[in-house]
């Protein structure tokens, strides 16, 4: 750390000339636009009465992001975010149609739905939050971000398909992100449907439905003909109170940004999806590096509101630029400090950000971030060509856990390594194992760019083995 004399002369509150004079006396010659170091201009400080201290190079991002606890008198209860999944042609955007339609008649004043990324409904005077990207993909890539902004998951299952391979990949990436899975038993009019094969498929992957025993709540549904829509939101607000969700109202609000588009009149468009606290019209927010003052906000309905709550998505004007989907956003003390947060995140890349708040792992690194007490499971998603060889290794690869390391398989199938794939591993930090399959285009991009450790193996004992050493820290370095 060093001054230039001038800027210490200033500091002082003294003639540059005398600070020259002190130092000539020190035996050190300068002119005013040279550089001390720390120490001398201390001595030198010191000779008129000041006392250094060394400025703090507060990262004012960290300091930004930070969340102060609420404390629980605060704290009220919030609607459930829903995301609708599973497989494709199974019915997730019949039945979200399907639900908001429900809603829209029981309303008097048929409020025209407004297309805004995200919309509440009512059951029984309840609000719940849909979001209305369906899919897993949509769902794991805002988690990737660092956002975790649902809470339930809907799975829709077909009654005349049943379990399909993405039904599988929905329910893993549900489950490695943490969220209640709701089973919606679809087109159960068709004169194929056999909800009971459905639920026995189901068992296999660790869904047992109440009627057998189990604790996976199913509902069957039609979103053709509406039957049991009613049903399947009560569900959701069952299990919404089972899990007690709750925010704080009062505090400042944070949230996720859902969609964004440039508007050709209006300029940048984003809808958020507030997490906790309250977004105000007039309140300045940072979302990455876009930010700006809330000029006017828009519910799901079209209509103009004030203000926004936990749970509430509204579409937002204002903001400098068009923020990323998935991107978190926060409310700043000024509009100042919202544009200097947006300043800092330009100049580290927000890229890095989100890497920071997560150590990637890798089998080259896994015995020291195991020491480091960094990872104490070590997830692994799994693609073979055959699903006997999926099994093999899911098996062989859990025994290998430990005292310091759990083995966890979060997802394993058969077929290329796919983008979902990655997704899933760069949201659940982990390792993705092939065996006889090669990641696709499109998966090995997303790879490189997130930094996912993707190994591919023709025989399933090396892979054990290279597992096994890499727990040890004796994994040879790979060329
Ligand atoms: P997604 O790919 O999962 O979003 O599925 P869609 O909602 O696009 O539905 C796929 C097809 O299934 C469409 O032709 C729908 O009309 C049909 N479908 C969806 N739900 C039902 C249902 O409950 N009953 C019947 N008979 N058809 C349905």
């Amino acid at each position: 750390e060093k001054i230039v004399i001038k800027e210490l002369a200033e500091k002082l509150e003294v003639r540059s000339t005398e600070i020259i004079k002190e130092l000539m006396l020190m035996g050190i010659m300068a002119n005013i636009n040279q550089e001390v170091n720390f120490d001398t201009a201390t001595e030198i400080a010191e000779k008129y009465g000041i006392l250094v201290e060394k400025e703090d190079e507060v990262d004012i991002l960290e300091e930004f992001f930070k969340e102060a606890p609420s404390e629980s008198k605060d704290l009220k209860t919030r609607p459930p975010i829903v995301v609708v999944m599973g497989h494709v042609d199974h019915g997730k955007t019949s039945l979200l149609d399907a639900i908001r339609k429900t809603n829209v008649t029981s309303r008097e004043a048929g409020g025209i739905t407004q297309h805004i990324g995200a919309s509440v409904v009512e059951s029984n005077g309840n609000k719940i939050t849909f979001l209305d990207t369906p899919g897993h993909e949509a769902f794991t890539a805002m988690r990737m971000r660092g956002a975790m902004a649902t809470d339930i998951a809907i799975l829709v299952v077909a009654a005349d398909d049943g379990v399909m391979p993405q039904t599988i990949e929905a329910i893993n990436h549900a489950k490695a992100a943490g969220v209640e899975i709701i089973v919606a038993i679809n087109k159960i009019d068709k004169p194929g449907a056999n909800p009971d094969r459905v639920k026995q498929e189901l068992v296999e992957y660790g869904l047992v439905v109440e009627d057998w025993g189990g604790e996976t709540i199913a509902v069957p549904v039609s979103a053709i003909d509406g039957t049991g829509i009613d049903t399947l939101l009560e569900m959701v607000l069952i299990v919404s109170e089972m899990t007690e969700l709750k925010a704080n109202p009062k505090r400042n609000a944070r949230g996720i940004i859902i969609e964004a588009q440039l508007d050709k009149g209006r300029g940048p468009v984003a809808t958020v999806l507030v997490q906790n606290g309250t977004l105000r019209v007039g309140d300045p927010i940072v979302a990455g590096s876009a930010y700006g003052k809330v000029r006017a906000m828009m519910d799901d309905k079209g209509r103009r509101v004030k203000e926004a709550g936990p749970s509430k998505p509204v579409e937002i004007l204002g903001l400098n630029e068009v923020p990323f989907a998935g991107e978190p956003f926060y409310m700043a003390k000024s509009d100042r400090e919202a544009r200097q947060v947006a300043e800092k995140v330009i100049e580290k890349g927000r890229v890095d950000l989100i890497q920071n708040t997560a150590t990637k792992v890798t089998l080259d690194d896994l015995f020291s971030q195991i020491q480091a007490g960094k990872v104490k499971e070590l997830n692994i998603v799994v693609k073979a060509d055959v699903q006997g060889s999926v099994e093999a290794v899911r098996q062989s690869l859990q025994k290998l856990s430990n005292d310091e390391v759990v083995i966890k398989i979060i997802h394993g199938g058969v077929g290329a390594v796919t983008e979902s794939d990655v997704l899933l591993a760069s949201a659940s930090n982990a390792i993705i194992i092939g065996f006889n399959v090669r990641p696709e285009t499109s998966a090995k991009t997303v790879a490189d760019r997130e930094k996912i450790d993707i190994r591919l193996y023709r025989i399933i004992y090396n892979a054990i083995e290279d597992i096994e050493a890499a727990m040890k820290g004796m994994l040879d370095p790979e060329f």
